[in-house]
Parts: structure tokens; C-alpha cells; sequence
């Protein structure tokens, strides 16, 4: 096997060409100094290039702090009072984004800017004003070696790329590989056993290897290890397509009954459709069985555009993809096929039933758990089901980092020059969300910074 070296005056090296590692490569290129992007597969853009592309983020501390009551509120802060600054840094760049108005999320007002016409172009355009910069990526390559300096910092990285081993000596290391969301072993550890029937929603080279990577060099874990961002989606025996994920995706469930198995609910399904992703795979199978009537259908199964045409329906696109679903006149009958199923039926019956009754007659000993809104109850027919399961789309812990986006060790101190950003980094959601693109955004531009000053 053939062994280079690259002959770079020590870059900023940077794994992983996704949101994260192409913001900071091009912050750093921009102010002068050299990075190189080492990135596992053939194209840049990770989930970023899959994404909805609107980067979007709480407008204030209190918002934050409301939905992300567990998250590290000194990095949640800090993300909030970054983000408009780092917009106008992206948007000085010619940057394809403008600012929408978004709906409320889970009742609180947020920022938006919609990549446009797409997250595919964006990701094109940020990809080639890195290069432009004078920026360096190298595809298909994986990190094998971290070489340390007497002082533990990183002085030299060696990578593997097709046939060749090349060393690189570097001023500091920013990890940007996206997070584990396609990491079995990690999965079963922190989501717990019915994690392997996830479905993956976001890029599959996303492993965890940055996380391996720091532990291996003594650091911490964040809080929030057992907590993702996903949605739920119609389980198998459905396929659904994987550049089509934002079709099927079951935003409305936070409307809905949600029963599992056993026929018993298990989560307030108001509180939001991610929180109910994340309570479904822990139920048998990974399996819930959302309910709902043709009121609940008509009003949020189906997303229209103002004018009132149909944007999308994914009740009945799941029927296309072979999804459990059914449509029945009375509840006894959509029972049946529930039973039919496998679900217990006695007990969802009387579920079905005690959550119409704590709705209509606020009879709170119907239902052993109360919710705190969306009081829609299974009322008016059709009446409808489908099986779904959950798709992870971007785990919530990682590393731990301070304010400067350095990666900390247990004792909390940083690791000398290795930063972490984007899905890499963990805390700022616990159960709970704000945005991805944002993080690899505001963090992305802060590790840049960082390591700017380090190299001086
Ligand atoms: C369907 C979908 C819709 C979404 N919609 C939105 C949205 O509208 N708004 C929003 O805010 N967020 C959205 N997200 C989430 C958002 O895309 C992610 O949070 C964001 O892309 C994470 O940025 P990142 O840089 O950490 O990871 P990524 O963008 O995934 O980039 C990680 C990169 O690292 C590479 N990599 C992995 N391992 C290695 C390694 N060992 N060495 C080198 N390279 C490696 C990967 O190949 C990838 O290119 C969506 C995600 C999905 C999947």
C-alpha cells in the first residue's frame, strides 16, 4: 500500500463534508487560513443534502428553554444568539436561502431560512464556495490514526483513501461526521432493543466514528445519550422510499390515539410527533398503532395548500407502499382488524373508548394517561388506522463541548485542539428539538473560529 505526505502547511482538518464541516471549512478558507475536508463518502452534503432545508431556530432564550427544558441551556444560548449573525455571514456569501415565515413550532415563534430551490442546491453552492476559497475535500477516505504531541494535542492524522495511507499534519482536528444514527451497536445501547427497527432517515454513513474517535481520547459523553430526532413513519410490511422520507412522515400524530401492541396508549401523543417516534420504539416491536376519525383526517392527515389544494396525504400514499392501514365503519370493526393485527382487543376497545369519554366527558379515570391538548376525540366515521414505526433522523447526544465547540474530557476540561459540531456534538436538545441545520450552522462557524485563534 502506498504511504504520502501531504505536503500542507498544518490545515484545519475537518471530518465529514455536511452541514457542519462545510460551513466551518468555508469560514476558515474565507479568513485566509487552509482546511481540508476528509469525507467518508463520494459527495459532500450528508443529511443536509436530504434535508427539508429550512434552517430555522427558536428566537429567543425562554422558547428555548420552554420546549428544550433538559437541554446544556449555556450552548442552547448561545446557539440562539448566534444564529441571526451567522445568517447574515451566510447570506453575505451569496448563499440560495430567504427567510419564510414558518409555522409555530409546538407553540413558539422561530427564525426560518429556506435553502432555496432546494437543500440539493444549496449543498452544490456551499460545496463549490469551499473549493473556490481554495479549500480542499478528499472523498472516499476514512480517518485511521490520531497522532498526539507530548502536550496530547493532535499534530498528525493519518487517512485511509482507496489503495493509499496518507498522513497529514494538521493545527487542529474539527469532527463533523453527523452523529450514530447508523450505528447498530450504539443504537441498541442508548435506544434500547428495538432499536434495530429503525429506520434510518438520515445519511447512512453516519456511524458515530467522531464520537469513537474523542472517547478513544478521553472525552465525555453529553446528557441526552438516549435521545434522537425522528418521526413516525409507516412500519413494515412498507417500504418507504429513501429519498422520499418527508412524504410518509406522520407529522399529525400529535392529533391522533396512538395504542401499541398491548391496545394501551403509552405517551400524551399531543406533545409532539418526535416525542411520539421516540415512545414508540420502546414499545414491543417498535410498533404503534395510530388511530383517528375522518374530522382528524380532513382537518391535519391531510396538508393543503391555501388555496386548498392537496399537497400531500400520507394515509394514503402508505397504502401504496403496502402499509397496514385500514378505513372502517364503527369502531368495533376497525377493533377487529386491529386484532387481526395482533393487537389486543379487549384492551383496545376499552382504550378507545375511555380516551372518547375523558375527551367528551372529561372523565379523567378513563385514561391512565391525561393529555394536554389536541382533544380530538375518535368520533366521526370512517374511522381509520395504520402500523407505524420509527425513523431516526439525527441523534441528539455526542460529545460534550464547551461554548468555544471544543470537545471536554470527564473533568471537563477541553482536549486541547479537537472540536465537535453538528450531529457530532450532544446536549443542547434533550427529548426534545430545535432545528439540526442550525446547529452545524452557528457551531460550525464558532469551531472555525476557534481553531483560527489556536492556530495563531
Ligand atoms: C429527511 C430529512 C429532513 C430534514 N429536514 C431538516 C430541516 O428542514 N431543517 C433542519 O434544521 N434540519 C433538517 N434535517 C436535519 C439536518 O439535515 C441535520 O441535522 C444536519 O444535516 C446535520 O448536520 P451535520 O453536518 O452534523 O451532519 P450531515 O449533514 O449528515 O453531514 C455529516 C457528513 O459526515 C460524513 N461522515 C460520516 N462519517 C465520516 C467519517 N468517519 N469521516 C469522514 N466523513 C464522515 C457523512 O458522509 C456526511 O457527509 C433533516 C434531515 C433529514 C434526513
Amino acid at each position: 500500500m502506498n504511504h504520502s505526505i501531504l505536503q500542507k502547511q498544518n490545515p484545519i482538518v475537518i471530518l465529514g463534508g455536511g452541514m457542519a464541516g462545510l460551513i466551518a471549512g468555508t469560514y476558515i478558507q474565507q479568513q485566509g487560513e487552509k482546511s481540508i475536508i476528509i469525507e467518508k463518502s463520494s459527495k459532500t452534503g450528508g443529511s443536509m443534502k436530504m434535508s427539508g432545508g429550512s434552517i430555522w431556530c427558536f428566537k429567543n432564550h425562554s422558547d428555548y428553554k420552554k420546549i428544550n427544558p433538559h437541554g446544556n441551556t449555556m450552548l442552547g444560548e448561545k446557539l440562539i444568539d448566534n444564529f441571526l449573525p451567522s445568517i447574515e455571514w451566510l447570506i453575505s456569501l451569496g448563499a440560495p436561502i430567504k427567510n419564510v415565515t414558518a409555522a409555530l413550532y409546538r407553540e413558539t415563534d422561530r427564525h426560518c431560512y429556506q435553502m432555496t430551490p432546494n437543500s440539493e442546491y444549496f449543498t452544490q453552492f456551499i460545496t463549490e464556495k469551499f473549493l473556490e476559497l481554495g479549500g480542499e475535500i478528499i472523498f472516499n477516505s476514512n480517518i485511521t490514526q490520531i497522532k498526539c504531541n507530548s502536550n496530547k494535542l493532535i499534530e498528525e492524522i493519518e487517512i485511509k483513501t482507496n489503495s493509499q495511507i496518507k498522513s497529514i499534519n494538521c493545527s487542529s482536528l474539527i469532527l463533523a461526521t453527523g452523529g450514530f444514527h447508523n450505528n447498530p451497536t450504539l443504537k441498541n445501547e442508548h435506544f434500547g432493543k428495538w432499536s434495530d427497527k429503525l429506520i434510518v432517515r438520515g445519511n447512512l454513513y453516519s456511524t458515530g466514528d467522531g464520537l469513537k474517535l474523542a472517547t478513544s481520547l478521553g472525552a465525555k459523553k453529553s446528557k441526552s445519550m438516549d435521545s434522537f430526532y425522528g418521526h413516525l413513519m409507516p412500519a413494515p410490511p412498507a417500504e418507504v422510499p429513501r429519498n422520499r422520507f418527508s412524504e410518509f412522515t406522520m407529522y399529525h400524530s400529535e392529533h391522533c390515539l396512538l395504542l401499541n401492541e398491548d391496545g394501551n396508549r403509552f405517551t400524551d401523543e399531543s406533545i409532539c410527533d418526535e416525542s411520539n417516534a421516540e415512545a414508540t420504539i420502546q414499545q414491543n416491536n417498535a410498533i404503534s398503532y395510530m388511530i383517528f376519525d375522518d374530522k382528524i383526517y380532513k382537518k391535519y392527515g391531510i396538508k393543503k395548500s391555501i388555496s386548498g389544494e392537496i399537497i400531500n396525504d400520507p394515509f394514503k400514499k402508505s397504502i401504496e407502499i403496502n402499509a397496514l392501514t385500514t378505513k372502517e365503519n364503527s369502531i368495533q370493526k376497525l377493533v377487529e382488524t386491529l386484532s387481526y393485527w395482533g393487537v389486543k382487543k379487549e384492551a383496545s376497545l376499552k382504550n378507545i373508548l375511555g380516551y372518547n369519554d375523558y375527551l367528551i366527558n372529561k372523565n379523567t379515570s378513563s385514561i391512565s394517561i391525561p393529555r394536554a391538548k389536541n382533544f380530538n376525540p375518535i368520533g366521526t366515521p370512517p374511522y381509520y388506522a395504520i402500523a407505524l414505526t420509527t425513523g431516526i433522523t439525527l441523534t441528539l447526544g455526542g460529545l460534550e463541548t464547551n461554548e468555544n465547540a471544543q470537545v471536554l474530557n470527564d473533568k471537563n476540561i477541553p482536549i486541547g485542539n479537537l472540536y465537535s459540531i453538528g450531529g457530532d456534538s450532544g446536549g443542547i436538545y434533550n427529548h426534545s428539538y430545535g432545528g439540526g441545520l442550525c446547529l452545524g450552522l452557528v457551531f460550525g462557524k464558532i469551531a472555525a473560529g476557534n481553531a483560527i485563534k489556536y492556530h495563531h
